[in-house]
């Protein structure tokens, strides 16, 4: 549901999971908690189980950016946590490129003319500095400097937020 939002999240480099809609809310609730992640969601019907509290937040918004303001009004998210840190489709902590996996790049990437890369361990993806990446940037810079009252904080203290 917000799944994009999710990504977005992990770009700024925040442990993000992400989960496929019609998974049951009860066992979603119960690996917010025993992960100490904050569950992010735009289902009401989270907020009925007991306890859930401290560990849902919830979402009324339609879109990326109504979605960004929301969550940033009611967490401190730090939108330059760490940008490009994790991987945006599985979350994965990123590495840097060895030789070989440089050659998978394309080829205005390589040799002198190459910016940063990174490999991603868990789905074998290889990210560069490319253009996107750029705008992806001054869209979180953006998102910072319009919502953050700190660049200290995390969305909580021992995880990030489940999607
Ligand atoms: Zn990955």
């Amino acid at each position: 549901m917000l799944q994009r939002l999710g990504r977005w999240l992990r770009a700024a480099g925040h442990d993000t999971l992400i989960e496929s809609d019609g998974r049951d809310d009860y066992s979603l609730l119960k690996q917010a908690q025993e992960e100490q992640r904050l569950l992010i969601t735009r289902d009401r019907g989270l907020k009925k189980f007991r306890h859930a509290d401290g560990n849902v937040v919830l979402l009324e918004c339609k879109g990326l950016e109504d979605c960004v303001a929301d969550l940033s009004h009611q967490l401190d998210i730090n939108w330059l946590y760490k940008p490009f840190s994790r991987c945006m489709v599985c979350n994965t902590p990123l590495t840097d490129t060895s030789e070989a996996q440089k050659q998978r790049l394309p080829e205005d990437q390589k040799g002198e003319q190459a910016g940063e890369s990174y490999y991603c361990p868990g789905c074998e993806k290889v990210y560069w500095s490319g253009s996107h990446v750029r705008h992806m940037r001054d869209r979180l810079t953006d998102w910072q400097q319009r919502y953050a009252t700190s660049t200290q904080s995390r969305p909580s203290a021992d995880g990030g937020p489940v999607v």
